[in-house]
């Protein structure tokens, strides 16, 4: 049997994976809901994610099964998107004409030349990259940089672009650059097809929870999803997990079985191996960090806000980073003659913003929507608030040192795998983290140790995504 450590997305599709081959699965989920990140929440008629979540893959078998399980369900959906900058909503991904007449010819022909010096300074040198800041003013310009990635990226992670790990912001952009950019935006070429500028995307009618929800049914014909149950300990003895130990309904439980997977954070991990890692890997563990995220809805009396996905606010006069209307995504996601609003703030645990009130949270929103004209404060019937713990895995300029610390350690034990995107530590977006779900149970049927191959070689076609509005995703 296989115990497998959380349902957000990378566990369920593991589960499901193994279910659909016969063999034999347990997940615990501490939360009454499976979905993890991916999980859309209900308030009497109104539905949303946490953080709208839009599906993109390039896996042909993965969109397979995706579509097979929400068969009529799964939409496909136009994207448009803006970003406020300089009192101006311009479209995004840019056009050329929006970015003449968003930026201004000026600023247009600014971004232009100071791409084109960085592009003659690496043909003379090649410089030392080792931030977020060198690697996008190398690809983009200085200009482009303090437009749309400088205060968007510091807003998301609190930490300064000089601190942030060139390794998240390369693998997500891979290979794009403003050149690349420029030529999509004039000739939406199809043939290399950037996957995160495409103007599509899927998205169950039900919010992205329906797919969670979907996988969590198909496991449970033969399996077991047990939500409600906190992993507590992880026991281990001479290189193999031997069982674990959760909590459900105030008792405590214990599950064996022959392989685990986990896709809970690896700090906590760590924390629950009993008896407890060396200390170097437990000191390791201790810095490494993930941000957070506060979700706050309102649900209001209007019919619609905008006609937008997304919308950004890199600046830091406006405090939430990026908000959505969840009926643009799919109209069965709020009552008739009804829409809501949907905004996220980046924070760590100890910001006030983590700390204030319900209230507080809602009457911050409102004021802001109130002050970018989306709203009035009568418009506002009622709000929900939610506060997410561990948003997203933080690279800053030393996190690759503590993690390897923290996998070779892992790496140890034969029958544990890790996967997802907290699990593993790696910025993983929906597909991904199916894929690293996936990947884990083929291994586990084919009956490869943990150790025999590198986990994080284990995912499959990784995606390229596109920086800047993808940064919060
Ligand atoms: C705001 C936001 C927007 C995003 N937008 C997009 C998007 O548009 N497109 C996209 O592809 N991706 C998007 N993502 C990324 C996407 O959410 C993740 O890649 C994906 O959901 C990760 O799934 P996972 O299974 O790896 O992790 P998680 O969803 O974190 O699942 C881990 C699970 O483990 C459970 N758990 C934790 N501790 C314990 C414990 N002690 N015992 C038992 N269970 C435990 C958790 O409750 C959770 O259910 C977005 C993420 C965020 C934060």
């Amino acid at each position: 049997m296989t115990v497998i450590l959380g349902a957000g997305l990378s566990g369920l599709s593991a589960a499901a994976w193994l279910t659909r081959s016969g063999h034999p699965a347990t997940i615990l989920e501490k939360n009454i809901k499976v979905g993890g990140l991916a999980k859309t929440i209900t308030h009497g008629n109104f539905h949303f994610d946490l953080g709208g979540h839009r599906f993109l893959t390039s896996n042909q078998q993965l969109q397979a099964f995706v579509s097979d399980l929400l068969g009529e369900d799964l939409l496909s959906v136009p994207r448009k998107s803006q970003i406020y900058i300089a009192g101006k909503y311009i479209d995004y991904p840019l056009t050329p004409l929006n970015a003449v007449f968003g930026l201004g010819l000026a600023k247009t022909g600014t971004i232009l030349l100071d791409y084109g010096k960085e592009k003659v300074k690496s043909a003379f040198r090649s410089a030392q990259i080792t931030s977020l800041e060198d690697w996008v003013v190398s690809q983009f310009g200085r200009t482009m940089f303090e437009l749309y990635f400088k205060n968007y990226s510091e807003k998301v992670w609190g930490i300064a672009s000089s601190d942030i790990s060139k390794d998240w912001v390369a693998k997500r952009i891979d290979g794009l650059s403003l050149g690349q950019f420029i030529r999509h935006a004039l000739i939406k070429f199809h043939q290399h097809k950037v996957k995160t500028l495409t103007d599509t995307f899927l998205y169950p009618r039900m919010g992205i929870g329906q797919l969670a929800e979907r996988m969590a049914d198909l496991i449970q014909t033969e399996n077991t999803v047990r939500t409600g149950a906190a992993v507590e300990k992880i026991f281990h003895e001479q290189g193999r997990i031997t069982s674990i130990q959760f909590s459900h309904s105030g008792e405590k439980h214990s599950i064996q079985g022959n392989n685990y997977i986990s896709s809970i954070p690896i700090t906590q991990c760590i924390t629950k191996m009993t008896p407890q890692p060396p200390d170097e890997v437990c000191k390791a563990a201790s810095k490494i960090h993930f941000r957070s995220l506060v979700i706050v809805a309102l649900f209001l009396k209007k019919k619609s806000l905008t006609d937008l996905t997304w919308m950004y606010f890199p600046e830091n006069t406006v405090p939430f980073g990026r908000i959505h209307e969840p009926k643009n995504w799919s109209p069965d996601l709020a009552p008739h003659g009804r829409s809501h609003v949907v905004a996220e703030y980046f924070c760590n645990t100890d910001d006030p913003i983590w700390q204030s009130s319900t209230k507080a949270m809602s009457e911050l929103t409102t004021d802001h929507l109130e002050k970018l004209g989306f709203l009035g404060k009568g418009d506002v019937l009622d709000s929900c608030v939610l506060r997410i713990p561990y948003a997203y895995p933080v690279f800053d300029l030393q996190y690759s040192r503590h993690l390897q610390i923290i996998t070779d350690y892992l790496d140890t034990f034969d029958n544990l795998h890790l996967v997802g995107r907290n699990g593993m530590f790696s910025y993983l977006n929906m597909d991904q983290a199916m894929e690293s779900g996936i990947a884990v149970a083929e291994k586990v049927m084919q009956g490869i140790k943990n150790k025999e191959t590198f986990w994080a070689d284990e995912v499959p076609t990784p995606c390229h995504q596109f920086l800047q509005p993808k940064y919060s995703s």
